[in-house]
């Protein structure tokens, strides 16, 4: 399965998240699947790569000409597409994956998981969204999500978006069992 990961660009974050990009990317790799991710060479993104390789898995990097020219694409990657934009490199992304991974990571990680549960609660992407609560990482954003529901922003039926998971191997189990919910309409 082609799967996506959204993560940190950051290599200054504690250990413990990055076993967590290295112990995904040995499993994406060891299983048999592909990974499709930011491309860089910098941070969790540059550990997950590296471990899917080792486990000869296939790599696609999709990098904005911006940061190719900052020097930040990873030259290791099996394949390289290079995108005008931050948005249409996240298009791409979407349409090339099957299922979706966030891993610990900052504004642009929050970013596309945001964009990939906005547009599949629109019914424009389909796939697993797994939101990966390394020690406890996401805890403060999945208490906003119960606010959603608790005060009707959001239904929820809605939390079958998404599923947490506690660890990459948990993440993995549920992508590859997974079915599509059959989701009732999102308004009110
Ligand atoms: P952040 O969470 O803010 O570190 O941003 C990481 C996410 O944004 C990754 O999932 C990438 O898809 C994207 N991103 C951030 N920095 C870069 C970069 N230097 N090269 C490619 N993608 C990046």
């Amino acid at each position: 399965m082609r799967i996506c990961v959204y993560c940190s660009s950051s290599s200054a974050v504690d250990s413990v998240y990055v076993q967590a990009a290295r112990e995904l990317g040995r499993l994406i790799g060891a299983r048999g699947h592909a990974l499709i991710y930011g491309g860089a060479n910098v941070g969790l993104m540059r550990e997950l790569a590296r471990a899917v390789k080792a486990e000869g898995g296939h790599v696609t990097g999709v990098v904005p000409e911006r940061l190719r020219r900052l020097g930040l694409a990873d030259g290791e990657a099996d394949e390289l597409l290079y995108t005008a934009t931050m948005a249409e490199r996240k298009a791409l992304m979407e349409q090339r994956a099957e299922a979706f991974v966030a891993l610990p990571g900052g504004f642009g990680t929050l970013e596309e998981l945001l964009q990939v549960l906005t547009l599949k609660q629109l019914g424009y992407l389909r796939g697993a969204v797994v939101v990966l609560n390394t020690a406890g990482f996401y805890e403060h954003l999945l208490a906003h999500w119960e606010e959603l529901y608790r005060q009707r922003f959001a239904k929820e039926d809605y939390r079958a978006l998404y599923h947490v998971a506690q660890t990459p191997l948990e993440a993995l189990e549920h992508i590859e069992g997974y079915t599509e919910p059959d989701l009732p309409t999102k308004w009110y």
